[in-house]
């Protein structure tokens, strides 16, 4: 054992994978994650899908299994919500137990599902969804309702959706923008998405700004401002998170829409890191203080913090990557949107990739059910491709990537 205590503030996807990281890069000193929910490390994108329909367990969501633990001596402590990192003393501090010494902290904490008021005497029909112990509180609320009301068409409101049809529930979807996803996903691949779930028999209405929430005795009733009053038996509210920069500040640390972090996980402070939802990293491939909500970037940058712990670099700036599954359908986006689209395949029969340009260089791509142009997209980011090319479904998209390697 080298003696040194690596601490991580939250036990969630990014401060698991840094444990890992950390034991397969030999570290023998202590490793202590330090988590308030009341669960060891478990993975959150089946909430809104297997978990939510019942088809996985808390147990099948488990990043670090017991036996794993045990075998690798780290330690999980559950339950348990640190309030500050003294960086002079190097000392995490919690609510309700002694601090630790720690040598290097990670900071790990997420985000936390921005709130609306929701007064009267049913909260308990108004649900967020960013904890296993919120996808119960749903599942329970949806078995008794029979009937969902989701506000904000984002993807854990989409993703929702499509689940609460599988179990056979009622589901309207209120979206202030008018259209959903846009800023994300662009207005062309938005009208898609809006076509799916209606064809799915969701009600899904835009343009609709829920002013206010009132729960009575048996329901919901939403001020929709000048579009009316609406009834609603259970909602569910999906309007994006926040960081969980609080203790990050309290500790002295920058924060800017996240805690600000180098392109290897370090913060303004020595040995203290933060990575995943948590964090803005610098990318040079951007050209700037990046922040990213997605279980790709939470595994690469909570492996790349763990080295830096470790005084390696292992900088990770790839494009930024995730994937939403809804009904049976895949969907994944990589890079960036752009307003200049063009269509691979047929959007009618879900079968489509559509690849953003900005003039001909290429800047994203989003695959509906179509993995593989995604994975050549990967290779042909940042390049200059020919729209017809793009189109052409019998245009061999790897073979760009082979004429590029012929060529260098
Ligand atoms: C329902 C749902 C579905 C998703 N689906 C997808 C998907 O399909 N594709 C995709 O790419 N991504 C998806 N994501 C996003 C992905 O799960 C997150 O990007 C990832 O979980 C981020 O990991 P993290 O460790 O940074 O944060 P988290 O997983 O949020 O973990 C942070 C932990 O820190 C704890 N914490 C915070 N403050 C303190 C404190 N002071 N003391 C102690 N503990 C603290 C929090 O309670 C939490 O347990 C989904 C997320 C949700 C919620």
């Amino acid at each position: 054992m080298t003696g040194r205590t690596f601490v991580t503030v939250g036990a969630g996807q990014t401060a698991a994978v840094a444990a890992r990281t950390l034991r397969r890069r030999g570290f023998d000193g202590r490793i202590v994650l330090i988590g308030d929910e009341p669960h060891a490390p478990y993975q959150r994108p089946p909430l809104s899908k297997e978990f939510l329909s019942g088809t996985d367990t808390l147990e099948s969501l488990q990043i670090l299994p017991e036996d794993w633990r045990a075998d690798n001596d780290v330690e999980v402590l559950t339950g348990a919500e640190v309030t500050r990192v003294d960086p002079a003393g190097r000392r995490v501090e919690l609510a309700a137990a002694a601090p630790i010494q720690a040598d290097a902290v990670l900071f790990a904490t997420g985000g936390e599902p921005r709130s609306l008021p929701v007064p009267g005497p049913r909260p308990d029909l108004v649900h967020y969804l960013r904890t296993v112990d919120d996808a119960i509180a749903l599942q329970r609320s949806l078995a008794a309702a029979g009937r969902l009301t989701i506000i904000g068409a984002g993807f854990i409101g989409l993703e929702t959706a499509a689940t609460a049809r599988g179990l056979g529930i009622e589901v309207t979807v209120l979206e202030a923008a008018p259209v959903p996803l846009g800023s994300i996903i662009g207005q062309r691949l938005s009208a898609e998405m809006v076509r799916i779930h209606r064809d799915n028999g969701v009600d899904i209405r835009t343009g609709i700004a829920v002013s206010n929430l009132q729960t009575t005795a048996d329901g919901v009733v939403l001020d929709c401002g000048d579009s009316g009053r609406l009834e609603a038996g259970a909602v569910l509210i999906g309007i994006g998170i926040n960081p969980n920069t609080a203790v990050a500040a309290a500790s002295g640390l920058q924060v800017d829409d996240g805690i600000v972090v180098d392109a290897q996980g370090r913060t303004s402070i020595p040995h203290i890191y933060a990575a995943g939802d948590v964090a803005r990293r610098y990318s040079a491939r951007a050209g700037r203080h990046v922040r990213f909500e997605h279980f790709d970037n939470a595994n690469k940058q909570g492996a790349a913090a763990a080295n830096a712990m470790l005084g390696r670099d292992a900088v990770n700036d790839d494009a930024p990557w995730f994937w939403s599954d809804q009904y049976d359908h895949n969907f994944q986006l990589l890079g960036e949107a752009t307003d200049r689209t063009v269509i691979r395949g047929n959007p009618e029969a879900n079968d489509f990739t559509a690849f953003y340009l900005d003039g001909d260089l290429l800047r994203g791509v989003f695959g509906a059910n179509r993995g593989e142009d995604v994975m050549v997209g990967r290779e042909l980011l940042g390049r200059r491709i020919e729209r017809g090319v793009l189109e052409d479904e019998d245009a061999d998209l790897w073979e760009l990537v082979d004429a590029e390697e012929v060529a260098s």
